[in-house]
């Protein structure tokens, strides 16, 4: 069976329900950002050899290269057989003539006249102010009245609020979100969903396994359920499944590193078994198995709720679950934010109200103490981690030899 499509906006133009993202495309070395081109290249025709026309790409990623190889991978196939998509990095602009330059040099280096799917990438409150300061949507709206950009849409890891001021305050063709069945209650990513198809917005779905936590990140408990329900499936298809039943997803992006996965994503969706209910269930059971078997175990049960100071008890917990074992990275500060302000862990007050509710005898208070040390040494702001390490490029410089 071919690879299930969907329509975008009910109009006449298809785009494959799996997308690549190419920000985890296999490495030429360990430790190195650049692309494996040979690897790459054998991945991209695979995909759209099979049906996969949706290739998502970014100016920052693999140390700004990542477009070079997008482009040169993709100039070998015909210009209509595959949709592009990148996006604007607002947290390194200074002026309307960076902004220029940035998009043309992404023109240059994707080897195109337009881009299909263009976003304002990670479009969040700490952006908003620059964003408007530069005039980011007016010169991208600029763009599309030009015939440069076919789709214009954003990217965001924010709060539900945030997300809902964005889609009043401009017209958007599509929004890029977090969405996974471990973020959709814990990260609010459920509403932000409803928000959009509420509004008739179609959702590119990204980190629908959680850069690998929900196939091999997974504990042994859970990956045991999936495979007890249907030996037949990979444990990482379920997550797939999860975001590909969402009606209003366009696309469900995966950053595929190697022909195994690829492939496997490919079966997946060709066509997609959307869940039932027992599947559903399934996955909640495995959630379950997951949350027991985590550093902090907190079931999300949240019969400690709701603090009288605001702190998101269940949220904060599973956070730490998600992130204990992974270093510094920008992804926890990410996610940190999402929970929102005024529910952060530094608000507790220690009145230990939420103590004598809690099924699970945590020691709710000294936790959360934990998790907001734990935030406080391991957060990188994503603004200054985005950005490339010095000396890789120049704005508006030409792209480097090779591609
Ligand atoms: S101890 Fe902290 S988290 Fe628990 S109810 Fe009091 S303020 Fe909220
Ligand atoms: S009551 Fe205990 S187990 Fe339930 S959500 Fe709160 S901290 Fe977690």
């Amino acid at each position: 069976m071919p690879l299930d499509c969907r329509k975008f906006r009910n109009g006449d133009q298809y785009v494959s329900l799996l997308g690549y993202g190419i920000m985890r495309m296999p490495r030429a070395a360990e430790g190195s950002r650049i692309i494996d081109r040979d690897k790459g290249a054998e991945l991209v025709d695979y995909a759209l050899e099979h049906g996969v026309n949706y290739f998502d790409t970014a100016y920052n990623y693999h140390g700004c290269t990542s477009e070079e190889f997008t482009g040169w991978a993709l100039s070998r196939h015909r210009r209509e057989s595959f949709n592009l998509a990148t996006k604007m990095p607002v947290w390194m602009l200074n002026s309307r003539e960076e902004m220029e330059a940035v998009f043309e040099e992404q023109l240059r280096k994707c080897r195109t006249e337009y881009f299909d799917f263009y976003l304002i990438h990670n479009f969040s409150s700490k952006n908003l102010e620059k964003e408007e300061r530069l005039g980011v949507y007016e010169f991208l709206r600029q763009k599309k009245r030009e015939g440069r950009i076919r789709r214009l849409g954003f990217s965001m890891h924010d709060t539900p609020a945030v997300l809902e001021s964005v889609v009043k305050k401009y017209d958007w063709d599509f929004a890029q979100l977090q969405i996974n069945y471990m973020d959709w209650e814990g990260l609010d990513a459920k509403s932000q969903y409803e928000l959009l198809a509420s509004r008739g917005i179609p959702v590119i779905v990204m980190e629908p396994v959680r850069g690998g936590a929900l196939a091999a990140g997974l504990c042994g408990e859970s990956q045991a359920i999936f495979r007890e329900a249907d030996p037949g499936r990979s444990v990482a298809s379920w997550a797939i499944r999860f975001a590909a039943s969402l009606p209003g997803v366009l696309v469900v992006l995966s950053g595929m590193s190697d022909m195994e996965q690829l492939r496997d994503n490919i079966a997946t969706l060709s066509p997609l078994r959307p869940l039932d209910e027992r599947e559903y269930g399934v996955i909640a059971r495995a959630l379950d198995a997951y949350r027991k078997s985590a550093p902090i175990p907190c079931t999300a049960c949240r019969y400690c709720m709701d603090c009288p100071s605001g702190v998101d008890i269940p949220r904060l917990f599973a956070l730490y679950n998600r992130h204990h074992n992974k270093g510094r990275t920008v992804y926890l500060g990410i996610d940190y934010r999402v929970i929102g302000e005024g529910r952060q862990a530094h608000h507790c007050t220690r009145c230990e109200r939420c103590v004598k509710l809690c099924p699970q005898g945590l020691d709710i208070p000294a936790l959360l103490e934990k998790v907001r040390a734990f935030v406080a040494e391991n957060a990188l702001d994503d603004i200054e981690l985005l950005h490339p390490e010095k000396g890789v490029r120049v704005i508006g410089g030409p792209p480097s030899a090779g591609s």
